[in-house]
């Protein structure tokens, strides 16, 4: 067999599959499609029996959390052969794919009700399967092949394949494992979070997200983003006519500002915008083009608010408004989305703008930060008062 399994949110199959099988008609490819819960299955026949299936572009995916090419289906053996009928399956399809090993192994079962009963069994398997593979030299370090993925279904099969090394998500089930920041007020903090990471390569984060940066949060009450972001020493301006939780005002770093969100701007330029206002999807992506075609901000992080019906291309009209607003500007940029594992019905945008040219040419144009905001502030610590985050990997 050789078939693409799509890990999503269980809902989402439909959107993932549509998205991915698009990419696969669009080389010409046959693609047979079936649905489990929080995965899909892409049957794919290379027309012309030209080379094999190969997995979408990772940041091409919106709905998929993880990708894998699957070439092997097999019965989940009873307990006492499973370990040795899986590492048979392993090393046979080594054999086939002409891979001396695997890098990581996964083992996996759907984001479902009846896939999470399947988790424990996941776990356990995972470490007896890592030493049996180990133990056969198909699995560690000195192994520079793809992931190995094994994926338990509920119908007690098993499907074997490969990812590339960082594939479309370095996680298991293409889940992040992140501890809710200590003292952050909502759990919205763990999507930014998610999205931070999602959109911004490890290589990267302390450049583009360092001490003495500028934010803007638009629909920021109670706080949670504000709160990621001053966690990392940004100074953000939060707008929002609601209130905002007094942590975050006791960080020092946060500014409130009372204001709407859709006509509200900052008296100058800023390094992020983030959004989370909760209203129709293509007025957020309007003002998101709107900002950064301004040269108001570098990066935006902003969630749009799905429809129920025609998600995908809800998003691709939504991002066709973005460009819209940029190309009027003549800006470059680069634009992505992700349905992250914190995003429930919305998925989150990520939009990175190059710098407007200089009239006359010269340096590039840099947003200012040396001068604070004049709007209201609230809760401000005194002189000496800062209360400083909680990092993120909760330790205080
Ligand atoms: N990101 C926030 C957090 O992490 O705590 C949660 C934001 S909540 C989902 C959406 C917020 O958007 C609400 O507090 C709401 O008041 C705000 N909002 C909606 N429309 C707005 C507007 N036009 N201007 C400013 N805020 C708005």
């Amino acid at each position: 067999m050789e078939a693409l399994v799509l890990y999503c949110r269980a809902g989402f199959e439909t959107d993932a599959a549509a998205e991915a099988a698009e990419a696969a008609r669009a080389r010409g490819d046959a693609v047979r499609v079936s649905l489990g819960q929080g995965y899909a299955v892409l049957e794919v026949e290379a027309r012309g029996g030209a080379g094999s299936v190969s997995a979408p572009g990772p940041r091409d995916l919106i709905f998929s959390r993880q990708v894998f090419r699957a070439t092997e289906r097999l019965p989940l053996a009873s307990a006492p052969d499973r370990v040795a009928a899986l590492c048979e399956g392993a090393w046979r399809q080594a054999r086939r794919l002409g891979l001396r090993g695997y890098s990581e192994l996964f083992v996996e079962a759907p984001d479902s009700e009846g896939g999470r009963r399947l988790w424990p069994l996941c776990a356990a398997l995972s470490g007896e399967l890592r030493a049996a593979l180990e133990g056969r030299g198909l699995l560690g370090p000195r192994s520079p092949g793809p992931r190995l993925h094994v994926f338990l279904s509920e119908d007690s099969t098993v499907l074997l394949g490969t990812s590339p090394a960082g594939g479309v998500s370095p996680w298991p089930m293409g889940i992040p494992r992140l501890r809710f920041p200590a003292g952050a007020p909502s759990r919205s903090a763990l999507k930014l979070e998610e999205a931070l990471l999602a959109f911004v390569p490890e290589g990267e984060r302390q450049a583009r997200l360092r001490p003495g940066m500028r934010a803007v949060d638009l629909g920021a009450s109670p706080g949670g983003w504000a709160w990621v972001l001053a966690a990392r020493g940004i100074r953000v301006t939060a707008v929002d006519s609601g209130p905002l939780d007094r942590a975050v005002l006791e960080t020092g770093l946060v500014d409130h500002v009372r204001a709407d969100g859709f006509t509200w701007r900052p008296p100058r330029p800023v390094d992020w915008l983030v959004c989370d206002m909760v209203t129709a999807p293509a007025r957020v992506a309007k003002l998101v083009g709107l900002w950064a075609s301004r040269g108001l901000c570098r990066e935006a992080v902003f969630n749009l608010k799905l429809p129920s019906a025609s998600r995908l291309g809800e998003v691709r009209r939504c991002a066709a408004v973005v460009v819209r607003e940029l190309g009027r500007a003549g800006r470059g940029h680069v634009l992505r989305f992700k349905h992250l594992y914190h995003d429930r019905q919305e998925v989150t945008g990520h939009l990175r703008v190059e710098p407007a040219p200089r009239p006359g040419g010269g340096e590039k144009a840099q947003p200012a930060r040396a001068r604070r905001p004049q709007e209201e502030r609230h809760g401000r610590a005194r002189r000496g008062e800062r209360r400083r985050p909680v990092p993120r990997d909760g330790r205080q």
